[in-house]
């Protein structure tokens, strides 16, 4: 029998990483692949859904129906388009999914695949961070397995396969420090997206890239970090290592550290994910520890990256701050990208919002359902774009 396997987020970084393992690894002969979806890119993902003879392609865009339609033209791939479409193929039953939406978008088709069962491979770190429980509690209810495709949490995933979650000290992720790791604060006032988007170390989207720079991607991590292990604030610690060669330690109560180390290539660690709990042959550069001749690490910097400071924050009000916390963010990221705020603004404007709405955030604890995650995150995002106007003079 074939492996049932979905990607969402096919055409992204992460999901053309993914499919270029399943191609890879047999493609259709090994795998039966029953969803791809994407956005704006429709003849990749058609020519994706094609290379793997996928039952369904979707693209977010309703307006692009026509166009994916034309382009599966001749095949037996089915075509749909916009959001319910989306979670409706995220439905169909599979063993294996890969979760690699960028933002909150990627939150409702995410619970869809965490009803499986199977194997939840979950590069979409925005759904952990706006509600890590609700995943958490689908997860379980239907014995789904939960599997970190970021790679400092594949790194703790696999730091502590065989050890006791109860003799965990702390976890402490790396972080490259982005383009800008020794930049003062003010230099750093007057970059612009294009400077903002050259990860030193890694290849990936550009939203992913921009949140690097800014440090808003190891606060989401953070966040992630707590959601995925049960971890209390004071056990998770940043520490900057510009090589991103070791992608995360596990500190445990006999002093020992333990870490992973592996190439900056997301291959590696979504090559992890689809052959858990094997380990394969996978087609990633190998390390050469004496080549590279030494791993550098410092103490990661609140102040001229407040996301950081933010993070603890999200992490000490709980309940629903993690949503208000990225919604937030993405509506800073979005102006940043038409440049209708500055790199620093952004988050200024994250903790404005975060102070008007963290109370409430906090205040609905747990067992909340999808609904409200999505009523706060509209509340948030209409409140950064009042902030935007705000800092653009309008
Ligand atoms: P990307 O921008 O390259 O790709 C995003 C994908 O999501 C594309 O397929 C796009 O079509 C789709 N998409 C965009 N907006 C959508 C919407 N509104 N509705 C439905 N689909 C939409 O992003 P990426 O770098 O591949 O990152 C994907 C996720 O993986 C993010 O959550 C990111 O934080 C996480 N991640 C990425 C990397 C990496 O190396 N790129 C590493 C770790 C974690
Ligand atoms: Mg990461």
């Amino acid at each position: 029998m074939r492996r049932r396997v979905s990607i969402l987020g096919a055409t992204g970084s992460v999901g053309q990483n993914t499919v270029g393992l399943l191609l890879a690894q047999g493609g259709a002969e090994t795998y039966q692949v029953v969803a791809l979806t994407g956005s704006g890119n429709v003849a990749l993902l058609a020519e994706q859904a094609r290379a793997l003879s996928a039952e369904v392609a979707v693209t977010a865009d309703p307006g692009r129906l026509a166009e994916l339609e034309a382009a599966l033209a001749g095949s037996a791939i089915r075509a749909a388009a916009g959001p319910a479409a989306l979670v409706e193929a995220a439905a169909r039953p599979v063993d294996w999914a890969m979760s690699a939406i960028v933002g909150a978008a990627g939150l409702a088709p995410g619970l869809a695949l965490a009803r499986h069962g199977g194997v939840l491979a979950l590069a979409n770190k925005e759904s952990m961070v706006c509600a890590g429980e609700l995943m958490r509690r689908t997860c379980a209810a239907h014995g789904t397995r939960l599997l970190p495709a970021d790679s400092e949490h594949s790194a703790i995933f696999q730091v502590l396969r065989g050890e006791s979650a109860g003799e965990v000290e702390r976890v402490i992720l790396t972080a490259s420090g982005g383009p800008f790791r020794d930049w003062p604060a003010r230099r750093m006032a007057e970059v612009t997206p294009k400077q903002a988007r050259a990860h030193p170390n890694w290849d990936m989207g550009e939203r992913i890239s921009i949140d690097s720079a800014t440090m808003f991607n190891k606060a989401l991590e953070v966040i992630e970090a707590r959601e995925l292990f049960g971890l209390r604030p004071e056990q998770i610690e940043v520490v900057v290592h510009p090589q991103s060669v070791v992608h995360s330690m596990v500190e445990f109560r006999d002093g020992s550290i333990v870490a992973q180390l592996g190439p900056s290539d997301m291959r590696a660690v979504i090559g992890f994910a689809l052959n858990w709990p094997e380990r394969r042959a996978l087609p990633v550069p190998r390390l050469d520890l004496a080549r590279l001749g030494r791993l550098d690490f410092s103490p990661a910097d609140p102040e001229r990256f407040p996301a950081l400071r933010l993070a603890g924050q999200v992490l000490e009000l709980g309940g629903l701050a993690g949503t208000v916390f990225n919604a937030a963010k993405e509506a800073a990221l979005g102006a940043f990208l038409i440049h209708a705020i500055g790199f620093l603004d952004m988050a200024v404007l994250v903790e404005h919002v975060l102070e008007s709405l963290g109370p409430e955030a906090a205040a609905c604890g747990s067992g909340y359902d999808l609904d409200a995650v999505m009523a706060l995150d509209a509340e948030a995002r209409r409140l950064g774009g009042l902030w935007v106007e705000a800092f653009s003079g309008k």
